[in-house]
């Protein structure tokens, strides 16, 4: 295990010009507007009785596909290559996770990759936890971290962070075609909307419920991620970050929300510890496994995960004890912390 330098390395962060900046704030934004406009649209349906079963169907279908997509297709496959499949399983993974419209692969791994690295420290792309002390420091830390640090004017270097991808030509295709899928995860509900229920509206509705307003919430939970899952929650294992359990963000991101867990162990394709804690594309991972649709799983035994567990105990009770000595001598009380586990 390695311990990570906390100064970014200059050619782990490319500085935008001022035009590549812009466009990519304009993409950026567009991507989170329109989606938002969406959800206003579909909320005014609700509200009128302007849609059919079918809608909630594609609403929760499209949901799933997106969800699935990208939390087993890019992050546990492509990020953290936590287990193996066929081309074909690869590809269904991968365009399901583009229809997400979180950017193509390039820029998710290599963002991905440099917040693990440096999670909760200069150089994370979306930490909540940099923004300044006190309450003022903690709402603007999470709003930053949750949406507006996908604005900002720098990238993370693909040959820095995913030269495994950049070199692959097929993995490549799917960086490539990026918007081509986006584009058929928001054309495919609106044409079963229209096979099913026959008329122009219904291929409205569809468009507005299982394309923009899936695409607005589901990617409203996987930002959670970044934002509440780093700030609040259950903290079993020690990373020196600020890495938290938070179920309900687990419940809508299929595990995703267990980030103490994921940062403790990021090549697990598990991310629950325990069999109770929510984990559903966890758990689909077992069962494809199973199946040998996916296989080469890769998790922690059981003694590594006690080990990790009773260090961070020991790291609580160490923080407890400094903490009231501080106190006692009146002083400000300081949490040290050392970083165990930074890989991918
Ligand atoms: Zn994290
Ligand atoms: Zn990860």
């Amino acid at each position: 295990m390695t311990t990570a330098t906390m100064t970014p390395p200059e050619a782990a962060i490319v500085k935008l010009d001022p035009a590549s900046a812009r466009t990519k704030r304009t993409i950026a934004f567009t991507m989170m507007a329109v989606p938002g406009l969406g959800t206003v649209a579909a909320a005014w349906c609700l509200w009128q009785g302007v849609y059919t079963a079918t809608d909630l169907w594609l609403f929760a279908a499209m949901y799933f596909v997106h969800m699935a997509g990208i939390t087993i297709g890019f992050h546990r496959y492509l990020a953290h290559k936590s287990f193996k499949t066929s081309r074909f399983f690869e590809g269904v993974l991968l365009i399901a996770g583009s229809m997400g419209g979180q950017g193509p692969i390039m820029d998710w791994v290599t963002t991905h990759r440099r917040h693990h690295r440096f999670s909760d420290h200069d150089g994370d792309p979306h930490s909540p936890n940099l923004a300044g002390p006190g309450l003022r420091g903690k709402l603007r830390g999470l709003w930053y971290a949750h949406m507006p640090w996908m604005l900002s004017d720098e990238n993370s270097s693909w040959s820095f962070w995913a030269p495994d991808i950049l070199r692959d030509r097929r993995l490549f295709f799917y960086h490539r075609t990026y918007q081509l899928w986006v584009a058929a995860g928001l054309a495919l509900p609106a044409l079963i909307g229209f096979a099913v229920e026959g008329t122009a509206t219904a291929a409205l509705t569809g468009f507005l419920f299982g394309g923009l307003a899936r695409m607005f919430l589901a990617n409203q939970a996987a930002w959670c991620v970044g934002s509440l899952s780093h700030m609040i929650g259950g903290r079993p294992f020690d990373n020196g970050d600020r890495s938290a359990n938070n179920w309900p963000v687990a419940i809508f991101t299929f595990g995703e929300g267990l980030q103490n867990n994921h940062h403790a162990f990021p090549g697990s394709y598990r991310h629950a510890v325990r069999r109770w804690e929510p984990d559903l594309s966890g758990w689909l991972l077992t069962a494809l496994g199973r199946a040998r649709v996916v296989w080469d799983l890769r998790q922690p035994d059981a003694a590594t995960i006690a080990k990790r567990r009773a260090a961070g105990r020991a790291a609580r009770a160490g923080g407890t004890a400094r903490t009231r000595a501080a106190s006692a001598a009146a002083g400000p009380a300081r949490t040290a912390t050392t970083r165990s586990s930074s890989g991918v």
